[in-house]
């Protein structure tokens, strides 16, 4: 049977992933964290010398194993029978990313995985193609924005990393050119729904985008599971 699914894309360190794991504590639904799956594909994908050679990506993909595993409300990702932990965020990682998750086999492999998460749970799913793709018949669709600038912002303090101007610079410039890649691929590319609700969270504080989308899924008869 299928679930409950809330869906919240958008492009990169939007704050989807921070926003759809507080929604999902909120109503009790699993977090599932899309860009996952493509970072743990990467990062196999990089272990074994498979980027940059489609056809050796493709069959090694083809054979890799990847189980989700949800703990605590949130699905985590094994691959190769390893939890790969925080390196998946990580800037070689991201370097990547974009290029793997270009490929039809690898969007075809995530997109059944995270069809069969649906099947067994209500979840709160972020990403890219989430609800233009993956949950075209989402309950609730939330395309988040905010100003890149902001944006690098946002995640350098998520690593610690320094804020000056030319690091802010640089990180900004790194993930303008991962929107570049994912809103120009062929396949899914990054876009809003025509009916997911923007966001723009540039100037609002984390809590109340989150209190935003538990009001917007109230309206639409989501209430927080009991039990
Ligand atoms: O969300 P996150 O930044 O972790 O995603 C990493 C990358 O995975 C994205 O830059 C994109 O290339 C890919 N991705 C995707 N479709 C999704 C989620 C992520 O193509 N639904």
């Amino acid at each position: 049977m299928s679930r409950r699914v809330i869906a919240i894309d958008g492009p990169a360190a939007s704050g989807k992933s921070t926003t759809a794991r507080q929604v999902a504590g909120r109503l009790r639904f699993v977090h599932v964290n899309s860009g996952l799956f493509y970072r743990a594909i990467t990062w196999a994908a990089q272990r074994h010398g498979w980027i940059g050679e489609a056809s050796r990506l493709c069959k090694g993909v083809a054979a890799l194993d990847i189980e989700p595993e949800v703990r605590d409300g949130i699905l985590s990702v094994r691959v190769a029978g390893q939890t790969p932990g925080a390196v998946l965020q990580g800037r070689e990682v991201s370097r990547d990313v974009s290029a793997v998750s270009a490929y039809g086999f690898v969007r075809d492999r995530v997109l059944s995985l995270l069809r069969a998460t649906a099947e067994v749970a209500d979840i709160v799913c972020d990403g890219r193609d989430i609800g233009s793709v993956v949950f075209p018949g989402a309950t609730l669709k939330i395309f988040l924005v905010a100003d890149v600038k902001e944006r690098a912002r946002r995640r350098l303090l998520d690593f610690g990393g320094a804020l000056s101007d030319v690091a802010i610079r640089e990180e900004a410039a790194r993930l303008e050119a991962r929107d570049r890649a994912d809103s120009t691929r062929e396949r899914a590319p990054l876009r809003r729904a025509a009916d997911a609700i923007e966001i723009d969270t540039t100037e609002m504080a984390p809590g109340d985008v989150v209190q935003r989308i538990v009001d917007l899924a109230a309206e639409r008869g989501i209430e927080a599971r009991t039990g």
